[in-house]
Parts: C-alpha cells; structure tokens; sequence
C-alpha cells in the first residue's frame, strides 16, 4: 500500500506539534492514508523536539530531527525530504496554516496521475499590516523576477516520489523549493486553499528576514537582476554620449558655463549606479562562495529513535 509522508518544518512549535499531531493523524486514520509525519525542528530554542519524541513514543508513525542550530526553512524541507520514505510527500507547515483538510484531495489527486500537486493560496489569513506589507512587496518582486505567481504559490505541495529523487538531487546549496517544482516541471495539477489563522505561537517573519529571504531567492533563482546592471550601463552610455556633444558644442561655441553643479550631480548618479552595481554583482558573488565552499544545507544534531541511518553531523540515508 501506498505511503504518504508529510513533513513539517518547526521552529519554536512546542505548542502546535501535539495539536498538529492529533488533527493529522486523526484525518488520515479517518481517511485511511497510509502515513508518516516527518517533523524537523529547525534548532529551536524551545521544547519541539521534545514534544516531537513525546509524540513518537505514542505514535510510531511519527519520526524527527532536529538541527544543530537555525538553518531556515528551506533546508528543513529538504532535510525532511532526505528522511521522508514515502511514495508521495506532502510539505506543510506545522502551524496548519496549511488547512489539512485538503490533503484528502491532494492524495486523491496523486492517485489520479499527478506528480506534483500545488496548494494554491485564495487568500493570506489575517494578517498584520505590516506583513501584508512586506509579504506583498517580497511576491510581487518575485513573481516578476522568476516569472512565476509567487502570491498564489506555496510551499504547501505534494511531491511524486520520483520529484523528491529530482529535488535531493540537485547540488545546489541555496534552494529555493517553492520555485523549484515548477522548475522540475512533472505532470502538475493545483488544489485550492485558504490560508488559516495561526491558533498557536507567532510568525517567524520578521520585515528583515523576509527582505534577506527574498534577496538570496531571487540570486539563487534568476539572473534577470545581473542583465539589470548592463541596461544601467547602456542607459548611462547614451546619457553620456550626449552630454558628451552638447558640452562639447559649447566648449567649441566658447559658451561652456561653469558647471559645477553639473559635475556633482554626475557623481552622484554615476557613483550610485556603480555602488548598486557592485551590490548586486556581490551578491551573486556571495552565493557562488558559498555554492563553492560546498558546506551542506543542514547539521542534524538528534533524530527520534525510531529513524534509522547515522548521525554524524549531517544525517545520511543508508
Ligand atoms: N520555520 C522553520 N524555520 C524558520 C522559520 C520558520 O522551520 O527559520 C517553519 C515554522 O515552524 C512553520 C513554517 O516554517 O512551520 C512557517 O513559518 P511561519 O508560520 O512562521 O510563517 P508564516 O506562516 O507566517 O509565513
Ligand atoms: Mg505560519
């Protein structure tokens, strides 16, 4: 029979992993999906992982990890990925955010024939403002760049085995895991959902770690911002070439004014269109250091013990 894994990223969840646990187990029992819950706690400074092995020693079909300290959410899907043994996978947050009760129709839909099913956003949950803010900002900046609509997707998916062998595959260290489906291509069908209130704890989000987010995605993901800095040169270029005659016509005529006022506006923009430049080269400078330096994504510090596979550093499937 078929297994479905579900992975759940956490991080500080001490308070949502027993209820997690209880409305997943009980939705797929009802339903009778065969199923694993995968959790990784992302170094959290709280009890999750310890409620995850309180929640292993009443269900066998729940298995953890836990990192050695932060490493985001990305790389705690793709280490929940890396320990996920079923046939199809499904990434959620931990939070139900991600409302559980479409996960029937996302297996039903797997079972059809798809390989990927993506969780659709109707509409973000209540929100504060300021999140809406930057969250809107963060999409609609992404959405341009990598030319996929970043408000409606999710990390909320189900993943064809085969998928996930793609995803674990690939050696880049920076993934970007909600763009990657869509990437990997496979036969795709969508599943609607609305995102829910958060009944425990707070948003990881800060406006700081969505923009740092948001910055190394769309370096990770596109080039578009690196053609960027030609187009700001050809645009500079033409400036240039007719200042160049005009001043030079004046120069000639013997009408050539002052100009200092000139000077220091030139500066000015040539120097911040180089320093914005420079930035933006550095960046991608910088996730070609660390593609280069080749540390792995995550340090898995524990596990449950009902996971099997060693545990030096980073954990590795047998
Ligand atoms: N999360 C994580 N590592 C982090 C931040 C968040 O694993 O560094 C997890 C978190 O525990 C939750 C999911 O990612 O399961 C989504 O986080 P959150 O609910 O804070 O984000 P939001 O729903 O507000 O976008
Ligand atoms: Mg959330």
């Amino acid at each position: 029979m078929a297994v479905l894994s579900i992975v759940l990223p956490a991080y500080n969840e001490e308070q949502n992993v027993r209820n997690t646990v209880e409305v997943l187990s009980g939705l797929l029992e009802e339903n009778q999906i065969e199923y694993e819950l995968v959790f990784i706690s992302d170094g959290s400074r709280d009890a999750t992982f310890s409620e995850i092995q309180k929640a292993v020693k009443a269900n066998p079909h729940i298995r953890g990890a836990e990192f050695s300290r932060n490493f985001g959410k990305e790389a705690a899907i793709f280490a929940g990925l890396e320990l996920a043994g079923g046939d199809a996978v499904i990434v959620m947050d931990c939070d139900l955010q991600h409302p559980p009760s479409v996960i029937p129709q996302m297996w039903k839909l797997w079972q059809e024939g798809a390989e990927v099913v993506e969780g659709i956003k109707q509409s973000r949950g209540k929100e504060g403002l300021g999140y809406k803010l930057s969250a809107g900002l963060f999409y609609k900046i992404m959405s341009k760049l990598i030319k996929i609509d970043m408000n409606a997707s999710s990390d909320f998916k189900l993943l064809d085995r085969k998928v996930v062998d793609v995803l674990l595959s690939l050696p880049e260290r920076n993934t970007f895991f909600r763009a990657l489906s869509f990437w990997a291509g496979f036969r795709t069908a969508p599943v609607y959902y609305e995102v829910q209130e958060r009944q425990f704890g707070e948003s990881k989000w800060s406006f700081f770690s969505l923009m740092k987010y948001a910055v190394t995605n769309v370096t990770s993901f596109s080039t578009f911002p690196l053609q960027m800095v030609t187009v700001l040169g050809v645009i500079s270029i033409l400036f240039s070439v007719v200042l160049f005659i005009q001043t030079l016509v004046r120069f000639l005529s013997g009408t050539a004014v002052e100009g200092f006022t000139t000077v220091i506006l030139l500066i000015l923009i040539i120097g911040g269109f180089l320093m914005l430049s420079l930035g933006i080269i550095g960046h991608y400078l910088a996730r070609i250091y660390e593609e280069v330096k080749g540390r792995p994504k995550y340090i898995i510090s524990k596990v449950t013990e009902n996971v099997q596979g060693e545990v030096i550093g980073a954990w590795k499937r047998e």
